[in-house]
């Protein structure tokens, strides 16, 4: 999963890209739900909010490393359970 830090300046841009409304706001700032964040496995080749965010505030999370299997894993789920 990917994790958004405190540089984050509230733009908006990277919420609406998400594949699984994964992006919500905070109590300051956008955040990341891990559950939901596939890294955009089984939706596009790159996370696509990483693409868009305009201060590069989205690194991958320390705490959350997941292999590409278990991102799909993820996928498959969130997908059954929509
Ligand atoms: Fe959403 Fe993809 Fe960013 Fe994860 S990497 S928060 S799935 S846009
Ligand atoms: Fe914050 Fe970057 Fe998302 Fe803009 S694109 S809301 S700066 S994380």
């Amino acid at each position: 999963a990917l994790l958004i830090t405190d540089d984050c300046i509230n733009c908006d841009v990277c919420e609406p890209e998400c594949p699984n409304e994964a992006i919500y706001m905070g109590p300051e700032i956008y955040e990341i739900d891990p559950n939901k964040c596939t890294e955009c496995v089984g939706h596009y080749d790159e996370p696509q909010c990483q693409q868009v965010c305009p201060v590069s505030c989205i690194p991958f999370n320390p705490a959350w490393r997941e292999t590409k299997e278990q991102l799909m894993a993820k996928y498959q789920t969130l997908q059954a359970a929509a």
